[in-house]
């Protein structure tokens, strides 16, 4: 069932363990993916130093993994995660968070090991873990119904979407616009370019003002680096049912555009990931979505159905037979679990397994291991109680981004199942933004976290054994 690549085959260890896994990691913009990445990063470099730093992964625990080490880049194609810069950024004084990701990037760690089986242990020695890092945009994995649709039926939908709920108000002005135009009239490269402008700047209000997620192309809004950014002027329009476009006109060249982007863009995407990851690991900012409300919930929660949709790499996928596929196994984390005590973050796993359950099981009958979690990357606050109004109330106590004191947070109650309907006449408190913790200049006594190791088990820990 195990698909890994061999890397080295030398003597009897190499034979049975050094490999090569490729581990992705992904989740919507703000979900935590570079704070991830670091914290994973240099808790890893510094296992060997520090295992009590990783209870939960066995491998540091029971003291096998003796080295690590950052390897450089063996090919130019995919930028570097910039390892040194967040690690400078939490070492500041004060330490800050570092920006998020806006593009593919990549890491690569060498991990020297004791292997814990017997054949390993017969052979003496270590073995080689080559742990590939790759980290991109979620919103890219919201591309993936485009793929299986055309221009009228993606504008039918995206339209109708667009004229509910609290998508209505912010795409007023791209709808009187696009309203106005006639798909049969003559393109002309200003109104194109026009009405996709106001469809991103409907699809960015979305994000910022109302916290939503399923908001696509997902290249809209994280375009990343792209050679030709024309590939992306174009945008859902209401068209005349089943009308013939004529050649040049403005429906026709959105139609070419959304063509073209699925063909130049996406499907490659989805080729590399399918061909180039073994395991992946979705972060999901549960907690600012149950902040933002019933719809931004709800969003989020169709967001990661299409998202895992991604990962449905089962024998009948036509997504197998397109693409590769490799992945087997994917670990949904609610990130930022520092920002509620120790039993809502239990809470906030149930939370979180619930909202990922039917896809699960449908990923589970594709053989592929899903499971789901609550982790913080980077701890900045302790547990602690507090008194409110004559009753003790569990708190987490940290420093508010810019402050001078550490406050105690009382965040509320994490429902373990999406709230009904009746929660919802208050919003969820909201969330500080605490102060990371100060880490040592390069990163080598690791990061404080919750649950890290027990994700890296997850995804790791068969190739550490
Ligand atoms: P990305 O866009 O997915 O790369 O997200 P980042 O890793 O940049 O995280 C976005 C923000 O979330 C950070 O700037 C922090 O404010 C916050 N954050 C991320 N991870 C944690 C964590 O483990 N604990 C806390 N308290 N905040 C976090």
């Amino acid at each position: 069932m195990r698909r890994l690549q061999f890397h080295r085959l030398s003597g009897l260890t190499g034979l049975v363990h050094d490999r090569t896994v490729r581990l992705a990691v992904t989740g919507l913009s703000g979900s935590g993916k570079t704070a991830f990445i670091t914290s994973l990063v240099c808790n890893l470099l510094s296992a060997g130093g520090r295992p009590a730093r990783l209870p939960f992964l066995r491998s540091a625990a029971e003291r096998r993994i003796v080295g690590a080490k950052l390897l450089a880049p063996d090919d130019g194609t995919i930028s570097q995660f910039p390892v040194h810069d967040t690690i400078a950024a939490l070492a500041d004084d004060p330490p800050h968070w570092p920006p998020g990701t806006t593009d593919l990037r990549r890491i690569v760690l060498s991990l020297r090991f004791a292997p814990a089986g017997f054949i390993g242990r017969a052979a003496g020695g270590t073995a080689e873990l080559r742990l590939e890092i790759l980290d991109y945009p979620g919103e890219w994995l919201l591309d993936l119904p485009l793929l299986g649709r055309s221009y009228h039926e993606w504008s039918r939908v995206a339209l109708d979407l667009a004229r509910r709920g609290a998508r209505k108000p912010l795409a007023g002005e791209w709808l009187d616009f696009v309203g106005r135009q006639r798909a049969n009239a003559d393109g002309d490269s200003v109104v194109v370019r026009r009405a996709h402008d106001l469809y991103r700047a409907f699809l960015e209000a979305c994000r910022t003002r109302e916290q939503l997620s399923l908001l696509q192309p997902g290249r809209f809004l994280n375009p990343g680096h792209m050679a030709d950014p024309s590939l992306l002027w174009f945008c859902p329009m209401p068209l005349p049912i089943g009308a013939r476009r004529r050649a040049g006109s403005l429906g026709a060249i959105m139609e070419e555009r959304f063509e073209a982007y699925k063909r130049a863009v996406v499907q490659p995407f989805f080729m590399h990931l399918g061909r180039n990851v073994d395991r992946q690991i979705v972060l999901v900012d549960v907690l600012r979505a149950l902040n933002a409300g019933e719809e931004a919930f709800t969003d989020q929660r169709l967001a990661l159905e299409t998202i895992l949709e991604a990962f449905r790499f089962g024998r009948r996928s036509p997504l197998r037979l397109l693409f590769g596929a490799r992945i087997d196994r994917v670990l949904f984390a609610a990130t930022k679990a520092d920002h509620v005590p120790a039993l809502q973050r239990d809470h906030l796993e149930a939370l979180t397994a619930n909202l990922v359950a039917v896809p699960t099981l449908r990923a589970r009958q594709a053989h592929a291991r899903v499971a789901a979690a609550a982790l913080a990357s980077i701890r900045c606050t302790d547990d602690g109680t507090d008194v409110i109004d004559g009753h003790k109330v569990d708190v987490v106590i940290g420093l508010p981004q810019g402050g001078e004191r550490r406050i105690r947070f009382f965040p509320g109650i994490v429902p373990v199942t999406p709230p009904p309907t009746g929660f919802w006449g208050e919003r969820f408190t909201e969330f500080p933004i605490f102060q990371p913790p100060r880490i040592a200049g390069a990163g080598g006594d690791g990061v404080p976290h919750i649950n890290l190791d027990k994700a890296l088990e997850f995804l790791l820990g068969d190739v550490l054994a």
